[in-house]
């Protein structure tokens, strides 16, 4: 299974004060989340305030990258600019305890199955930025280094 670590003409993010930190976390291949600093809650997407608390205090913690597949959907129609075929569009349970809205490649949408594991990677845009984006783990038991 070929697994294209570039990719050309999706949808660039909007990038502002409150995403920047993400996508320059995204293009040295971490997966990071706000945190907020009075009660310590996850939250993603980025956004200036806490939900939970309204407190404007946040950080920034780095996420494992490795989760479950929450739901997904397939997007026959329209097509979707810079994606083959349908585009899977997941959503990710992390270990963490936060969600997380991304997309899948290479995989038959009818095998997958809520509840699967999912692990991070990163896809390079040609227009100069980068993408976290989901797969199945590689198989424990292969023993081949990749
Ligand atoms: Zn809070």
């Amino acid at each position: 299974m070929t697994r294209s670590a570039v990719a050309q003409g999706r949808p660039a993010p909007v990038i502002n004060g409150d995403t920047e930190f993400f996508w320059e976390a995204a293009a040295d291949r971490k997966l990071v989340a706000q945190c907020c600093s009075a009660c310590r809650v996850l939250r993603h997407p980025p956004g200036p305030a806490c939900p939970q608390c309204h407190s404007f205090d946040w950080e920034v913690v780095e996420l494992s990258g490795r989760g479950t597949l929450f739901s997904f959907t397939v997007v026959h129609h329209p097509p979707v600019p810079g994606f083959d075929g349908p585009a899977i569009v997941v959503v990710v349970e992390l270990e963490e305890g936060t969600r997380f809205v991304s997309n899948m490649t290479d995989v038959d949408p009818d095998t997958l199955k809520i509840g699967e594991p999912l692990e991070v990677f990163f896809v390079d845009q040609v227009e100069g930025w980068t993408a976290p984006q989901f797969r199945r783990p590689a198989e424990p038991s292969s023993g081949v280094a990749t």
